[in-house]
């Protein structure tokens, strides 16, 4: 049945908590992605397990979620392109709004647009009956959370730009070239010669 399924899902039941305020109530999941939550350089891979701790609290308004989220990131370090770990843990607080509440919010929000306590509500999130989605909310807390440029470590000296060997691996690495700007010059000034000559 649909309630097996939901078990490791990201959608909690708050039948308990619906239009009893002050009511409260907390969990604890371990929820399973099903795609990748992160950026294009670093991401909790698809089905890696999410640890969410979640605390429910009823409100005149919807239910309020507060919690955490914890998950091991992998990642390919953008210097020498080997394989970053990262534990990224997250804070969350998010109101679930009952529909009708939620409509309401919104036509006040348009009649009064200069409001300040609207003005950082661009989305509005609501109950889906007795049921709130959290993936958003952890998916937007982690992409803030991880880092834009990862790296292996934070003097990774990255990879040799003239055959691509690990400079970590070796730090005396060198070749004997000429550099590009001198041959280049060095391929203009013969052909000038010949030239001159004839
Ligand atoms: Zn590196
Ligand atoms: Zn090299």
């Amino acid at each position: 049945m649909a309630a097996q399924q939901t078990e490791r899902d990201w959608v909690f039941d708050t039948r308990e908590l619906v239009r009893r305020p002050g009511t409260m109530r907390e969990v604890s999941r371990e929820v399973t992605t099903t795609e990748p939550m992160g950026t294009d350089v670093i991401a909790i891979p698809a089905g890696h397990p999410v640890q969410v701790g979640l605390r429910m609290e009823s409100v005149v308004e919807g239910i309020l979620a507060t919690g955490s989220a914890q998950a091991a990131a992998t990642g390919e370090c953008v210097r020498c392109l080997d394989e970053v770990l990262e534990d990224v843990e997250v804070t969350f607080q998010e109101l679930y709004a009952y529909p009708d509440r939620a409509a309401h919010h919104q036509q006040v929000g348009s009649r009064s647009g200069a409001e300040k306590d609207t003005s950082d509500e661009d989305e509005q999130r609501t109950l889906d009956g007795d049921l709130m989605d959290l993936e958003e909310v952890v998916r937007d807390a982690v992409v803030t959370a991880l880092p834009f440029q990862p790296v292996c470590r934070d003097d990774c000296p990255g990879l040799c730009s003239e055959c691509g060997a690990r400079l970590a691996d070796d730090p005396e690495h060198q070749h004997d070239v000429i550099d590009p700007r001198w041959s280049a010059l060095a391929a203009m000034a013969t052909p000038t010669d010949d030239d001159e000559r004839t």
